[in-house]
């Protein structure tokens, strides 16, 4: 490969320090850097696919499965009222990091957020 390795590639290998809240042989989660509320959590493919149509299936609904097991987990972690789940999906969506992965960002009642 000739390519860098992503940031999230690099957390993921452990080479660059990240709170790992979940993690399985195809997907990782692990808290932003930059939190929009507290517990917003990043979950990816291990695989560095860079657009959400470059996941394969298979993996997309490991991905899917762990937002849904991650979602009520960190409501009750942080005392949320609700979350946004959310992708920005290509960089004129706002994706810096060119590794797909999705937003758990949890929400609270008049936190006046959200897209
Ligand atoms: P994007 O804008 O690509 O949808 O979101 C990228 C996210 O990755 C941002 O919310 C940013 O705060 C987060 N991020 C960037 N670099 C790091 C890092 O080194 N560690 C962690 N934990 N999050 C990062």
């Amino acid at each position: 490969m000739s390519e860098d390795p992503t940031i999230f590639e690099q957390i993921i290998a452990g080479d660059i320090p990240a709170r790992i809240v979940h993690e399985t042989e195809t997907v990782a989660a692990f808290l932003d850097a930059n939190p929009l509320a507290p517990g917003h959590t990043l979950v990816v493919p291990k695989e560095p696919h860079e657009r959400l149509g470059d996941i394969p299936a298979d993996e997309a609904a490991d991905v899917w499965a762990a937002v849904q097991e991650l979602v009520p987990r960190i409501e009750a972690a942080v005392d949320a009222d609700a979350t946004t789940v959310g992708v920005n999906d290509g960089s004129a969506a706002g994706q810096e990091v060119p590794h797909a992965h999705v937003h758990i960002v949890p929400r609270f009642e008049g936190d006046g957020g959200g897209p």
